[in-house]
Parts: structure tokens; sequence; C-alpha cells
């Protein structure tokens, strides 16, 4: 790489969304003068009895969660859409709106209130890749339903109020902004070159290296070159795949791999249980072929220095675009430098 990225103000492009991102790696030494948090150690229990997603337990609505053994899903309780809200095109001068139905879930990722997917077992996280697989399925075979948005919200500082390890499903009729992004710039880059645009910059990563985190056999985590969190990390399998529906029981458990071996990093970063929102960007489900699509999976953690001080978009980024001081290579080498054994499992 160009080393006269690491020293001075640059811009990068985002290849998925086709945005810039400003980096500024001369300003890493300043000292830091913002927010701190107290950083909590609290010891957890496998059962909650006032948690609403642990087993047996009964939520706001009334409905009592089973005695689940593996992962369970639901339609949310306070769900954000609604698979019968009314026919609406209103259009009135400048003023725009439309109807938007849709199916919100939420999946408990095991029955034992203490975990995260970093201190899951492979074998319980892979079933946690079955659920999303056959809810991706179910949800987007609706006829109402073209696209799916499978998430996961870990960590009070990422709004998630309740500490139970569980995503989110979101599903609805219209395509969402981000995904309409990266669609337009996969489909320009198959159109010119005949290949992914995802599989092409995977393999120049792996020549490349040094934004590598993990790679094996079925898939690769890195840092993306235009990452705008500081530890933000992408996962993609390496068969160009469109969704994840296609993965087979191999990639699978390799996909499941990935996930707790990148999700240990994290928590080892600065011994904390490490927050983020992390999603899977894949093909609508809307009945059309999307071959120049490559899925993948991205995470978002706001925390920069340590476990207290997180990353805030505001001022400049509010008004202008993202901006990051420590670059891509710096946060990919700090995280490979971390061992692979969770913290609370050393002796
Ligand atoms: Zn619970």
């Amino acid at each position: 790489m160009n080393t006269e990225l690491n020293n001075t103000p640059h811009r990068r492009y985002n290849i998925l969304t086709g945005e810039w991102i400003l980096v500024s790696p001369h300003r890493t030494k300043r000292p830091w003068q913002g927010k701190t948090e107290e950083s909590k150690k609290e010891k957890k229990e496998t059962y909650d009895p006032s948690c609403y997603l642990c087993p047996g337990n009964t939520r706001a609505s009334g409905d009592t969660n089973p005695d689940y053994k593996e992962p369970f899903s639901f339609v949310n309780d306070f769900s954000s859409l609604l698979p019968d809200s009314p026919e609406i095109d209103f259009e009135e001068g400048l003023l725009k709106a439309e109807s938007e139905k849709g199916i919100c879930k939420v999946v408990c990722f095991s029955p034992d209130h203490s975990l995260t997917l970093p201190l899951m077992e492979e074998e319980d996280i892979t079933k946690v890749i079955q659920m999303w697989k056959k809810e991706y399925k179910e949800l987007g075979g609706k006829k109402e339903i073209n696209y799916v948005q499978i998430f996961e919200n870990k960590g009070a500082i990422m709004g998630c109020s309740n500490p139970h390890p569980h995503g989110q499903i979101w599903s609805q009729s219209s395509i969402p902004t981000e995904v309409l992004k990266k669609s337009s710039r996969f489909k320009e880059y198959w159109e010119e070159n005949g290949s992914s645009l995802l599989g092409d910059y995977l393999e120049q990563e792996l020549k490349a290296g040094e934004r590598i985190l993990e790679e094996n056999g079925h898939f690769v985590a890195l840092v993306p070159y235009w990452a705008v969190w500081p530890f933000e990390a992408m996962i993609v399998p390496k068969r160009h795949l469109q969704h994840i529906g296609q993965l087979n029981s191999e990639e699978e458990k390799a996909y499941a791999q990935i996930l707790k071996k990148l999700t240990i990093k994290y928590d080892n970063l600065f011994e904390t249980s490490f927050p983020y929102s992390s999603g899977i960007h894949q093909i609508p489900t809307n009945g059309k072929e999307y071959p120049e699509w490559h899925f993948h999976m991205s995470f978002y953690p706001p925390l920069l220095r340590s476990a207290t001080v997180k990353k805030f978009m505001v001022g400049y980024e509010m008004f202008a675009g993202p901006q990051r001081d420590i670059t891509a290579e710096q946060a990919a080498k700090r995280l490979n430098e971390l061992s692979d054994i969770h913290y609370l499992k050393k002796e």
C-alpha cells in the first residue's frame, strides 16, 4: 500500500455504496478529551426471571415463551412494520408517502441468558445460522415481502435494552436504501466485468493481506478498506453466493467458526462484551434474479479507544460525511495482535 496514506489526510472510496470517507491518520496522537463511561463487569446468570426472552417467561404481549433449547424466533411484540397496514399512495404537491407492509421477528440465539455469540459453541452458532436461513426463506417466500433484513444490536450503547443473546429480522415490501445502493454498484461492476465486485475485492485483499482478520475454507473476515467505524469488519463468503439460503452445511459451519473468531477478537480488544450492530446484506426476495450480488455480513462497532470511549457521528459527519482517525490497516493490526481465546475463558 502507498505508505503516504498512513500519515496524511485522504479520502477512501467505498466500492459497495459509491460513497467516500475521510481518513485523518495524523490525528491519532491528539489527547482525548471527550466522553468516558463507566465500564461495567457484571456477572450474568444463565436465567433471569424478569427477562422477556428467557425460556418459559411471559412477554409484554401476554404470550409465554416455550421452554426452548435451540434458537427460537417469534413475531416482535412491538413490531415496527405490520403485515396488514392499509394501502396508501399519497402525493400532495411536494409531499409524498406510500404504505409499507412487513413482518418483524426476534431471534433468540440461545436459551442461556448469560451467553453472547463469542461465548457460544460453534455448533450452537451454526443453529443460529440455520435459523437465519429458515427465516430468510420463509419470510422472503411471502408475496408481500421483498426484502429480509437480518441484524443484531449488541450492547446497551447500541440501544439494546435486553442482554439476552438475540437478534432481529425486519422484512418488508419495499427494498431499503442501503440495499439499493449496493445493488447498483454490484450491477454496474457485473455488467462491465462479468464478475462479482466483492469476489474480485476479496481476491485483492487476500493478496494484500494487511486487512485480513480471519480466513477459513469458505469465509474471510476483514476490515474493509473504506471502513467508517473504528473496528468495522466484514465477513464474506468465498463462493459467489447471493443469499444465505444457498449455504451448504460445510459453509454453515465455516460461517459459525469465523463469526465466533471475529467476535472473540472484538471482546478481547477492550476486555468487554464488545457492542456492535451487525447485519447481513443479500438479495431482495421479489422473485427477480440478481446474479451480480455477493452476500456479506457487516459489523459496525462504536468503540474507539477503550471500553468506555465511543465514536460519535457528529459535526462534520452529520453535515458532510463520515470520517475516521485510525486507518483500516491499523485497526486490522490491532485486532490481529489479540488472542483467539476469549478473555473470560482464560486462566
Ligand atoms: Zn434472558
